[in-house]
Protein backbone atom coordinates (compact mmCIF):
# COMPACT_ATOMS: atom_id res chain seq x y z
CA UNK A 1 0.00 0.00 0.00
CA UNK A 2 1.70 3.32 -0.76
CA UNK A 3 2.52 5.51 2.15
CA UNK A 4 -0.14 8.53 2.79
CA UNK A 5 0.93 11.97 2.31
CA UNK A 6 1.78 13.58 6.03
CA UNK A 7 -0.53 16.67 6.66
CA UNK A 8 1.82 18.42 8.67
CA UNK A 9 4.64 18.28 5.43
CA UNK A 10 1.46 20.56 3.84
CA UNK A 11 2.75 23.91 5.40
CA UNK A 12 6.32 23.83 4.75
CA UNK A 13 5.43 23.48 1.39
CA UNK A 14 3.71 26.94 1.29
CA UNK A 15 5.82 29.44 -1.11
CA UNK A 16 5.30 33.32 -1.36
CA UNK A 17 3.16 34.04 -4.64
CA UNK A 18 1.52 36.89 -6.19
CA UNK A 19 -1.99 35.40 -7.65
CA UNK A 20 -3.38 36.54 -10.73
CA UNK A 21 -6.90 35.77 -12.41
CA UNK A 22 -7.79 37.62 -15.48
CA UNK A 23 -11.41 36.64 -16.08
CA UNK A 24 -13.56 37.59 -19.27
CA UNK A 25 -17.11 38.70 -18.53
CA UNK A 26 -20.01 38.71 -20.86
CA UNK A 27 -19.80 35.68 -21.69
CA UNK A 28 -22.10 33.46 -19.23
CA UNK A 29 -25.11 35.30 -20.74
CA UNK A 30 -24.58 33.11 -24.08
CA UNK A 31 -24.73 29.95 -22.28
CA UNK A 32 -28.19 30.07 -22.41
CA UNK A 33 -28.14 30.82 -26.47
CA UNK A 34 -28.25 27.80 -29.21
CA UNK A 35 -26.00 25.21 -30.17
CA UNK A 36 -24.58 27.60 -32.94
CA UNK A 37 -24.30 30.41 -30.88
CA UNK A 38 -22.21 28.33 -27.93
CA UNK A 39 -20.23 27.31 -31.03
CA UNK A 40 -19.51 31.04 -31.98
CA UNK A 41 -18.96 31.83 -28.41
CA UNK A 42 -16.64 29.04 -27.38
CA UNK A 43 -14.26 29.92 -30.58
CA UNK A 44 -14.10 33.43 -29.64
CA UNK A 45 -13.34 32.68 -26.04
CA UNK A 46 -10.50 30.58 -26.79
CA UNK A 47 -9.36 33.11 -28.80
CA UNK A 48 -9.47 35.38 -26.50
CA UNK A 49 -8.04 33.73 -23.75
CA UNK A 50 -5.17 32.38 -25.97
CA UNK A 51 -4.52 36.40 -26.60
CA UNK A 52 -4.40 36.70 -22.73
CA UNK A 53 -1.89 33.31 -22.64
CA UNK A 54 0.33 35.27 -25.05
CA UNK A 55 1.32 38.31 -23.32
CA UNK A 56 2.08 36.13 -19.95
CA UNK A 57 6.14 36.33 -19.55
CA UNK A 58 7.77 35.49 -16.72
CA UNK A 59 8.13 35.45 -13.71
CA UNK A 60 4.22 35.08 -14.45
CA UNK A 61 2.78 31.42 -15.59
CA UNK A 62 0.04 30.35 -16.55
CA UNK A 63 -1.54 27.70 -14.14
CA UNK A 64 -4.81 26.89 -15.36
CA UNK A 65 -7.60 27.86 -17.88
CA UNK A 66 -11.19 27.97 -15.98
CA UNK A 67 -13.61 28.31 -18.16
CA UNK A 68 -13.66 32.11 -19.07
CA UNK A 69 -10.96 32.96 -16.49
CA UNK A 70 -7.01 32.33 -16.42
CA UNK A 71 -5.32 31.62 -13.41
CA UNK A 72 -1.88 33.04 -13.03
CA UNK A 73 0.73 33.18 -10.58
CA UNK A 74 4.62 34.50 -10.04
CA UNK A 75 6.21 32.56 -7.23
CA UNK A 76 8.58 34.94 -5.01
CA UNK A 77 10.43 31.86 -3.54
CA UNK A 78 14.14 32.04 -4.57
CA UNK A 79 14.61 35.10 -5.68
CA UNK A 80 16.36 37.97 -3.94
CA UNK A 81 14.85 41.51 -3.06
CA UNK A 82 16.74 43.03 -5.87
CA UNK A 83 15.71 39.81 -8.34
CA UNK A 84 11.82 40.77 -7.36
CA UNK A 85 12.55 44.83 -7.92
CA UNK A 86 13.51 43.72 -11.38
CA UNK A 87 10.46 41.56 -11.90
CA UNK A 88 8.12 44.15 -10.42
CA UNK A 89 9.20 45.90 -13.71
CA UNK A 90 7.14 43.45 -16.01
CA UNK A 91 4.42 42.56 -13.55
CA UNK A 92 3.12 46.58 -13.94
CA UNK A 93 3.55 46.14 -17.17
CA UNK A 94 2.40 43.02 -18.28
CA UNK A 95 -0.92 43.53 -16.40
CA UNK A 96 -1.70 46.46 -17.99
CA UNK A 97 -0.56 44.56 -21.36
CA UNK A 98 -3.21 42.45 -20.53
CA UNK A 99 -5.87 44.71 -21.00
CA UNK A 100 -4.49 46.35 -24.33
CA UNK A 101 -3.99 43.45 -25.67
CA UNK A 102 -8.05 41.81 -24.77
CA UNK A 103 -9.51 44.53 -26.17
CA UNK A 104 -7.17 45.58 -29.42
CA UNK A 105 -8.67 41.13 -29.73
CA UNK A 106 -11.55 42.23 -29.32
CA UNK A 107 -12.07 45.42 -31.83
CA UNK A 108 -10.60 42.66 -34.46
CA UNK A 109 -13.26 40.51 -33.59
CA UNK A 110 -15.65 43.14 -34.01
CA UNK A 111 -14.25 44.42 -37.35
CA UNK A 112 -13.89 40.65 -38.71
CA UNK A 113 -17.30 39.14 -37.73
CA UNK A 114 -20.25 39.28 -40.20
CA UNK A 115 -22.61 36.95 -38.19
CA UNK A 116 -25.57 38.58 -36.82
CA UNK A 117 -26.03 35.42 -34.19
CA UNK A 118 -26.54 37.18 -30.58
CA UNK A 119 -23.11 35.78 -29.05
CA UNK A 120 -21.49 37.35 -32.28
CA UNK A 121 -23.48 40.50 -31.85
CA UNK A 122 -22.48 41.15 -28.18
CA UNK A 123 -18.50 40.60 -29.28
CA UNK A 124 -18.39 44.79 -28.24
CA UNK A 125 -19.44 43.39 -24.64
CA UNK A 126 -16.93 41.74 -23.50
CA UNK A 127 -14.29 42.82 -20.81
CA UNK A 128 -11.88 41.58 -18.79
CA UNK A 129 -11.21 41.74 -15.23
CA UNK A 130 -7.90 41.58 -13.74
CA UNK A 131 -7.59 40.67 -9.60
CA UNK A 132 -4.30 40.26 -8.36
CA UNK A 133 -3.48 38.98 -4.31
CA UNK A 134 -0.19 38.23 -2.75
CA UNK A 135 0.25 35.67 -0.23
CA UNK A 136 0.84 31.91 -0.14
CA UNK A 137 0.32 29.20 -1.99
CA UNK A 138 0.84 25.18 -2.19
CA UNK A 139 2.03 24.42 -5.64
CA UNK A 140 1.86 20.83 -6.16
CA UNK A 141 2.27 18.31 -9.13
CA UNK A 142 -0.52 15.54 -9.96
CA UNK A 143 1.32 13.45 -13.05
CA UNK A 144 2.21 16.39 -15.46
CA UNK A 145 -0.56 18.55 -14.17
CA UNK A 146 0.42 21.93 -11.80
CA UNK A 147 -2.18 22.84 -9.11
CA UNK A 148 -2.29 25.94 -7.15
CA UNK A 149 -4.23 25.93 -4.01
CA UNK A 150 -4.61 27.73 -0.41
CA UNK A 151 -6.31 30.01 1.07
CA UNK A 152 -4.90 33.21 -0.71
CA UNK A 153 -5.79 31.24 -3.85
CA UNK A 154 -9.52 31.28 -2.76
CA UNK A 155 -9.67 34.67 -1.29
CA UNK A 156 -8.26 35.85 -5.19
CA UNK A 157 -11.07 34.29 -6.49
CA UNK A 158 -13.35 35.49 -3.81
CA UNK A 159 -12.39 39.42 -4.83
CA UNK A 160 -13.78 38.78 -8.07
CA UNK A 161 -17.46 38.69 -6.56
CA UNK A 162 -16.93 42.40 -5.93
CA UNK A 163 -19.65 45.21 -6.04
CA UNK A 164 -17.30 47.44 -8.54
CA UNK A 165 -19.71 48.76 -10.95
CA UNK A 166 -17.82 47.90 -13.81
CA UNK A 167 -16.67 45.22 -15.32
CA UNK A 168 -12.89 46.60 -16.66
CA UNK A 169 -10.39 46.52 -14.03
CA UNK A 170 -7.64 46.05 -12.29
CA UNK A 171 -8.04 45.05 -8.82
CA UNK A 172 -5.19 44.70 -6.35
CA UNK A 173 -4.56 43.98 -2.70
CA UNK A 174 -2.40 45.96 -0.65
CA UNK A 175 -0.16 43.18 -0.93
CA UNK A 176 -0.58 42.07 -4.66
CA UNK A 177 0.20 46.01 -5.45
CA UNK A 178 3.47 46.28 -3.43
CA UNK A 179 4.68 43.05 -5.64
CA UNK A 180 3.49 44.45 -8.43
CA UNK A 181 4.60 48.44 -8.31
CA UNK A 182 7.98 49.79 -6.92
CA UNK A 183 6.35 52.95 -5.48
CA UNK A 184 3.53 52.83 -2.83
CA UNK A 185 1.37 54.17 -5.32
CA UNK A 186 -1.45 52.98 -7.47
CA UNK A 187 -1.36 54.33 -10.96
CA UNK A 188 -4.82 55.38 -12.82
CA UNK A 189 -4.80 53.69 -16.13
CA UNK A 190 -5.31 55.97 -19.39
CA UNK A 191 -5.47 52.26 -20.76
CA UNK A 192 -8.89 52.02 -22.53
CA UNK A 193 -10.52 53.87 -19.64
CA UNK A 194 -9.65 50.77 -17.22
CA UNK A 195 -10.15 51.56 -13.39
CA UNK A 196 -7.31 50.56 -10.59
CA UNK A 197 -8.95 49.26 -7.65
CA UNK A 198 -7.17 49.21 -3.99
CA UNK A 199 -8.33 46.32 -1.59
CA UNK A 200 -7.35 47.29 1.95
ZN1 LIG B 1 -22.12 34.06 -34.47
Amino acid sequence: MAELPKTDDLHNEEEDALIVLADISGYTAFLRENRMALAHASVIVRDLISTIVDVIEAPLEVNEIEGDAVLLFALKEGKSEEEWEECKKHLGKTLTELIKAFHSRVDEHIALNMCSCNVCANIPNLELKIVAHSGKVVCYRVGQFKKLTGFDVIVAHRLLKNNVGSNRYILLTEPARDDVFSQRRCILLNTRNTMMILVR
